[in-house]
């Protein structure tokens, strides 16, 4: 099951120290949608008023201006950023501290495949 992985130092990174408490919380939210979704860090634009409760578009818009998220389409030509596409918001960096969705598909295929090698083991031993 995919996680988010936050460095515990996330908190006093520059970008994020100065962020509103309401911005911070659309931000960890925002993380949260990407990581169970495995989207490599794009939010649908659709989706954002609902990461949060009482979501304020301001808050949105001190992400965008802090880069702490893109609009899609724009990306930043860094490695860990996904450029994303139009109707959708990315997470700056995301890749830098958390799996792909690659990553997450192949562990799952390995996963299936390692426990079906065992269940065959098992069902062989069962009928010895
Ligand atoms: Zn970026």
């Amino acid at each position: 099951m995919p996680y988010l992985n936050l460095d515990d130092e996330f908190t006093e990174h520059p970008k994020v120290d100065g962020l509103s408490d309401g911005a911070f919380r659309l931000h960890v939210s925002g993380m949260r949608y990407c990581a169970k979704n495995t989207t490599d860090g794009a939010i649908p634009a659709s989706r954002v008023d609902r990461l949060k409760p009482k979501f304020k578009a301001p808050e949105l818009r001190e992400l965008l201006r802090c880069n702490v998220w893109h609009e899609g389409g724009e990306g930043c030509n860094t490695e860990s950023c996904i450029k994303g596409e139009d109707g959708e918001y990315v997470v700056h960096d995301y890749l830098q501290w958390n799996k792909s969705a690659a990553w997450w598909e192949k562990r799952r295929h390995d996963e299936a495949e390692r426990k079906a090698e065992w269940r065959r083991k098992q069902a062989e031993k069962e009928a010895s």
